[in-house]
């Protein structure tokens, strides 16, 4: 999960990295008087999930509470980029020297974390990275040692950051790698870590990227999401357990294991490439166990994608055996009409595996006008592509 800049702001500041006084509005009036707070001047960021704000206006320097009001309405409804600009962070203006550049990442194809910075930051660091590589240090950190005092003092020495600002910025360093750990990131970078005219090093600008697979750890980060920007089906499966990723296309998906899911994506593209092209609408698997409830809960989200014109449903009974899932189609199908849902897309069912005999007699029996059977999977994928490239 990618945070905003003053959520980044507020976790820099709760792991003691130097920061400055910083808060968010949604409305330009609110300006005025966190201005005042401010001491009358600010800066006044766009809050949006992509880099390169400045260069596209979307960070001004506001010289009173009336003119942040003015820039923060001209901000805000802003599109950089293709996002929308719904808050804006004013913060203390800064009395910049020199901009530098330091982040901590995974760096997944070395198995290990890695330490970048620079003396020349502010501007885009990938930049430098292609035309100055010797400006960008990189130095690997060790999972288990961390980024003790010698360690940030390597980072510090191999980026040439100058004599003066040494300790500060090793200090800090030390800092952003306790987030990095403590907060269970995936990536923590500053751009720009700043001198300023009094010779502070200060992180002005920072990006997080929160590892979701830590979320059962860090119960604060729930309340970081951006509710707004999440797609609707996906809040809707999440809050029903269901592992359901959105797609493009137009067949509905539900499969049981992750493994037969992801291949059931393949056969359907494939077999889309018959049919007008059609692609899989979504990944949803629904696990072992596949009780009536866990159909209806995956059902009802695929049915109420508008994007979804035929639904594919691929089950190879192990644990879970096909007569049980069976039952919880013909459940989930009278569930979902009992809810008043408009239940009027096709459903192609492949059944493989223990007690595959029985549940397709439990679905012949129940002759469910919407289903029909196919016994091999590449013969449902493309009855399924079939039916969404008809509608
Ligand atoms: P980004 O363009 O999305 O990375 O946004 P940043 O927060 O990094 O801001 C871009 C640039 O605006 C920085 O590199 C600074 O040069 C400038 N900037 C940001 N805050 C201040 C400030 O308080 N004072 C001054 N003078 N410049 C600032
Ligand atoms: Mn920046």
């Amino acid at each position: 999960m990618d945070l905003f800049e003053y959520q980044a702001r507020d976790i820099f500041a709760k792991h003691d990295v130097p920061v400055l006084a910083g808060e968010v509005i949604e409305t330009p009036e609110a300006a005025r008087e966190v201005t005042e707070r401010l001491g009358g001047r600010a800066v006044v960021k766009a809050q949006v999930k992509v880099g390169g704000r400045g260069k596209a206006g979307g960070v001004k320097l506001a010289s009173d509470p009336d003119d942040a009001v003015a820039k923060a309405g001209s901000i805000l409804g802003m599109d950089i980029k293709g996002h929308t600009v719904h808050k804006v962070m004013l913060a203390q203006t800064a009395d910049i020297a020199e901009e530098y550049y330091a982040s901590f990442l995974l760096d997944r194809t070395n198995r290990t974390f890695l330490a970048m910075a620079s003396v020349e930051g502010g501007v885009d660091i990938e930049e430098v990275a292609a035309t100055k590589p010797e400006a960008l240090a990189k130095i690997p950190v060790d999972a288990v040692d961390g980024v003790t005092e010698a360690k940030a003092r390597e980072i510090a020495e191999a980026a040439k950051f100058p004599a003066e600002v040494v300790d500060q910025v090793v200090a800090a360093l030390q800092k952003l790698w306790d987030v990095f750990v403590k907060e269970d990131a995936l990536l923590v970078e500053v751009n720009p870590l700043v001198k300023t005219g009094d010779g502070k090093i200060v992180a002005l600008d920072g990006k997080v990227s929160l590892d979701a697979n830590a979320e059962f750890r860090q119960p604060d980060h729930a309340a970081l999401e951006d509710k707004a920007a999440a797609d609707p089906l996906e809040a809707a499966a999440k809050a029903k357990n269901l592992n359901y990723v959105k797609l493009e296309g137009q067949v509905g998906i539900i499969g049981n294991g992750a493994g037969l899911v992801m291949s059931t994506l393949d056969v359907v593209a494939y077999a889309g490439e018959k049919h007008s092209g059609v692609k899989p609408a979504n990944f949803l698997d629904i696990g072992g166990g596949a009780s009536a409830e866990v159909m209806a809960n995956g059902l009802e989200i695929i049915l109420g994608d508008p994007d979804v014109r035929s639904v594919f449903v691929n089950v190879f009974g192990g644990i879970t055996s096909c007569d049980a899932v069976a039952n919880g189609i013909v459940q989930a199908l009278e569930l979902l009409k009992s809810k008043g849902e408009d239940v009027n897309k096709p459903l192609v069912v492949r059944l493989d595996g223990n007690n595959a005999e029985l549940g397709r007699q439990i679905l012949n029996d129940a002759a469910h006008p919407l289903v029909q059977q196919v016994d091999t999977m590449d013969g449902a994928a493309d009855k399924a592509a079939e039916l969404a490239a008809a509608k």
